[in-house]
């Protein structure tokens, strides 16, 4: 499947997991655009779904995507789920997340300006402090693959792309200044087998707060560099 829908899968298996784990009962997308991961969690054991995004203009075109299809009236949840969207920056601390238990931030970062990247963390890990957090980001080390020149970016709105190593460091920098949370990286959408050095097309960190790590929790082991979900390391 295509990279983007990988992403959508991929945030399911993991709040599939957390929800095992840590019963998920609120989660709260920022830079939702066009509510595409919508659709793929809506049948989760979830109570209340927020999805904030700073363009009122694209949510109101896309609101109808937040409507129950046919399907969904047909094969009713178990339980409600409300859904809410909101105009809002991801870096604006706002009273109606507070006791959210899941943020996901897909493709987001890349697109903010340093003053809003510098404040983000902030709102998330100090006032919305989730038990878990997800943030995905273009591997800038893969973009060989698309033939581009060193710098270019593969989107004219990206502020910046990320080598894994940059990646690393931003979320370092998290878990040193937020002490209670702890980071671990994959990737999502596997290149050629000869480039397998350059990683994968997306790259993912997934912050968890300590408090909610239990003994049964055994954490994904990665090769330094290589943020595949591959069985055997990289390199
Ligand atoms: N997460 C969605 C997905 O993967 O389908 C959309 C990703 S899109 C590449 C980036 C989104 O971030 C855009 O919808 C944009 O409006 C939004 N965005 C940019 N700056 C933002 C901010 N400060 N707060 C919230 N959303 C923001």
């Amino acid at each position: 499947p295509p990279v983007y829908r990988q992403r959508y899968w991929k945030i399911y298996e993991i709040l599939v997991q957390e929800n095992l784990r840590n019963n998920v009962k609120k989660l709260v997308d920022f830079g939702c655009g066009e509510f595409s991961l919508f659709s793929y969690i809506k049948r989760l054991n979830v109570e209340e779904m927020v999805f904030v995004d700073i363009d009122e203009a694209l949510m109101v075109r896309n609101i109808d995507r937040l409507e129950p299809f046919i399907v969904d009236r047909l094969k009713r949840r178990s339980s409600p789920l409300v859904v809410t969207a909101l105009r809002g920056s991801a870096a604006d601390p706002d009273y109606r997340l507070r006791k959210t238990d899941v943020v996901t931030a897909i493709e987001i970062i890349e697109h903010l300006y340093p003053d809003t990247l510098d404040a983000l963390p902030y709102n998330v890990f100090q006032f919305v402090r989730p038990k878990l957090a997800i943030f995905t980001t273009p591997n800038a080390d893969f973009n060989v693959v698309f033939g581009r020149m060193r710098g270019a970016m593969r989107h004219p709105d990206h502020k910046f792309e990320w080598t894994r190593q940059q990646f690393e460091d931003w979320a370092h920098n998290i878990t040193e200044r937020f002490v209670d949370y702890t980071v671990e990286f994959s990737g999502l959408g596997i290149g050629p087998e000869h480039l397998d050095q350059i990683g994968c097309c997306s790259q993912v960190a997934t912050f968890t707060r300590k408090d909610v790590l239990d003994e049964s929790y055994i954490s994904p082991t990665y090769a330094k560099h290589c943020h595949c979900d591959k069985t055997s390391p990289c390199q």
